[in-house]
């Protein structure tokens, strides 16, 4: 009992010193956050959705691990199992749209659920269609151009369709 309580009381300290050490979001950058979630939950990731909505903190600057650490995303990034999730002015700022933003957001879901940064990435591009992230609307845009990058990088048997072989399997 003992040891299970100060295991608990650690662990919330923990998530409380995530929180205390980064900024909360400002109120117009909480409502692309809603209305990207909100595209998530149309598009019948229920699981993803629920947990962007309901288990996941926000925060708007680096706390102290990731000062610490640092990280490689450019837009967000996740600590896990703390389900906190930091969004750069980048994430405001260079997607064309709410739908960008969701696209983000579902490969940050799955870092939310334990997966590492191959699954996430797998993940997001094999359901970019059904989230609506489409090659036709969204091709020229910074964020595809980054992600297809690194989706290449991880899995270049993706991209060896079409007349060319060297296109989008998916
Ligand atoms: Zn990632």
């Amino acid at each position: 009992m003992w040891v299970v309580s100060a295991t608990l009381v650690l662990l919330i300290l923990w998530y409380a010193s995530l929180l205390i050490s980064s900024d909360s979001l400002k109120p117009d950058q909480r409502a692309k956050v809603q209305s990207a979630i909100d595209l998530i939950q149309q598009s019948g990731f229920t699981r993803e959705a629920f947990i962007l909505n309901h288990l996941t903190a926000f925060r708007s600057s680096d706390n102290w691990l990731n000062a610490y650490v640092g990280h490689r995303d450019a837009y967000a990034a996740t600590n896990f199992p703390f389900e906190v999730v930091t969004l750069y002015p980048e994430f405001f700022e260079v997607p064309t749209d709410d739908r960008e933003r969701a696209a983000v957001l579902l490969h940050e879901a799955r870092h939310l659920q334990g997966e590492g940064e191959e699954a996430a990435l797998q993940f997001a591009w094999h359901n970019k269609r059904r989230l609506g992230w489409t090659v036709d609307r969204y091709a020229q845009t910074k964020l595809w151009d980054a992600t297809e990058r690194l989706t290449r990088a991880s899995f270049p048997y993706y991209f060896q369709c079409g007349a060319s072989g060297n296109n989008d399997c998916f």
